[in-house]
């Protein structure tokens, strides 16, 4: 996202005056190497930047004020290469309101057996000056990320890019604007939740319009901007031949893209970075946004259906932190199942809103009735989702707490072929298998709806999740059915506990 190319994460090391001026040169060389080294490892999706080590309160304090208030810092990284007596940080920590990490390295990885001295063991402090800097997070009460081990050790950079890439999804919920196009689908209850509180945990700013405000924008599309973007489309998909220019259904496949251009215009003017339509609130607008949707998605916005805001807000923060990766990410539906016991899988769909940055291949473009909602044949992108490991990430509304949910998944090949499906899908085994998979997520309220991606594992959602403070359930390879429901039984607890007078 080019928004984020600006961004900054704070490298910032902890000490104290005891060490003198000269050890204290040296942590500042050491602290610099491995930003440097942290930074040319390729890793990194954000630019590390080294600041000069940190000695008393006042110091840390102005760091992390600054830290705090600088827009292109997104967060900091806090490694104590000495001890940093603890009580120091305390100011410093109740004033910083960016995300942070503690990096529990040591700059050499190995003992210098034949000239480990006195003078080495001044320096090299990790092991108890992260401890102790340890105790005053946890005595805080503060959700950090810890990471553990050598900085050139590849699995702690890939973890450190992870946190950084989190940090961007992060910065990216901060005033993330969702725009709503109608409002709930009515009667449906999962959807539906406290955007107060929402925007108090995430940030999100999410209002509502009528579909008259967007059909203002669409009247404006001339045929010109329609012709130009309907040849995009025969360049990048496979236009069904009943779909192209002189055709039945060619219309509708213009109509759309008087949608999909109309929607990118409103989405800029207001700064939008995620939607929902609802198939029931369409006047004035002869098809259902099939795809127009996919297409925004495509582009990097949130979506959900039938007024999902908090799906569709979760979704774009998904594609932000994995932005540049492989694996696309998408809106996606628990939609039917396979239930042969020797092969128990579910086919994921929607009516039409399946984000093309999952496609296996070329998408087909086609059109098709849709069987409901009393309008035209709605133009979409048909294919099937790439394979691989996945996971399917929810969020819902308690009543006194959020609570985000992930089932990790393996999107494999559909077993046959489906020549009359007119919607795109994915095909996936559930973890820890769909009995068990279905059950834990049915059992924690998970909605029928979710954010899909084949890009990122569940350690991104975990840090998020704590950097909102609100509950985080993972559906895995692991997951036990009786400690599951023992396990959402203790949260609400905490949680009631934790959230009762906010
Ligand atoms: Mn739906």
């Amino acid at each position: 996202m080019s928004e984020f190319k600006q961004s900054e994460v704070w490298f910032i090391t902890g000490s104290q005056h005891l060490y003198g001026p000269e050890t204290l040169k040296q942590v500042d060389i050491d602290s610099e190497t491995i930003v440097n080294g942290l930074n040319a490892s390729g890793k990194m999706s954000v630019n590390l930047v080294f600041k000069p080590v940190v000695k008393t309160p006042d110091e840390i304090l102005d760091i992390c004020v600054q830290a705090s208030s600088n827009k292109n810092c997104i967060g900091i990284i806090t490694w104590m290469h000495t001890f940093s007596p603890a009580k120091m940080w305390i100011a410093g920590l109740k004033a910083l309101s960016k995300p942070y990490m503690h990096l529990h390295t040591q700059f050499n990885r190995d003992l210098p057996w034949s000239e480990i001295d006195m003078d080495y063991m001044n320096l090299h402090q990790s092991a108890h000056g992260g401890r102790e800097y340890g105790f005053i997070n946890a005595r805080m009460r503060k959700n950090r990320k810890v990471v553990v081990g050598h900085w050139q050790d590849e699995k702690v950079q890939d973890q450190v890019a992870i946190w950084c890439r989190t940090t961007i999804g992060w910065a990216d919920s901060q005033g993330l604007k969702v725009a709503r196009f109608g409002d709930n689908m009515r009667e449906v209850a999962v959807t539906e939740g406290d955007k107060v509180e929402a925007q108090i945990k995430f940030g999100w700013q999410v209002s509502a319009f009528g579909v008259g405000d967007f059909v203002k924008y669409v009247e404006k599309v001339t045929d010109d901007e329609i012709d130009e973007l309907y040849s995009e489309y025969e360049n990048i998909y496979n236009v069904a031949d009943n779909c192209k220019p002189g055709t039945e259904y060619h219309e509708n496949v213009r109509v759309q893209a008087k949608y999909e251009i109309a929607m990118k215009r409103f989405m800029k003017d207001g700064n939008f970075k995620a939607f929902t339509t609802n198939f029931e609130n369409l006047t004035g607008l002869d098809q259902l946004p099939g795809l127009a949707s996919q297409r925004l998605m495509a582009a990097g916005y949130g979506f959900g259906a039938e007024g999902d805001w908090k799906q569709a807000a979760l979704l774009r923060i998904l594609k932000t932190m994995s932005a540049g990766m492989t694996g696309g990410s998408s809106f996606m539906e628990d939609y039917t199942y396979h239930f042969d016991p020797a092969n128990e899988a579910v086919l994921g769909a929607h009516m039409l809103e399946i984000c093309p940055s999952i496609a296996a291949k070329k998408p087909r473009l086609e059109v098709h009735p849709l069987g409901i909602g009393g309008k035209e044949a709605p133009a979409r992108l048909v294919f099937e989702s790439a394979t691989g490991d996945a996971m399917n990430v929810t969020l819902i509304d308690m009543g006194n707490h959020f609570r985000i949910i992930v089932n990790t998944l393996d999107v494999i090949e559909p077993l046959e072929k489906m020549p009359k499906l007119p919607v795109a899908s994915a095909f996936w085994k559930t973890h820890p298998n769909l009995a068990d998979g279905a059950a834990a997520w049915i059992y924690a309220g998970g909605t029928h709806h979710s954010a899909f991606t084949l890009a990122l594992t569940p350690e991104y959602i975990e840090t998020l999740a704590e950097y909102a403070d609100v509950e985080y359930i993972v559906i895995d390879k692991n997951t036990k059915i009786p400690e599951f429901k023992k396990e959402l039984r203790w949260n609400d607890i905490y949680y009631m506990l934790a959230n009762g007078l906010k």
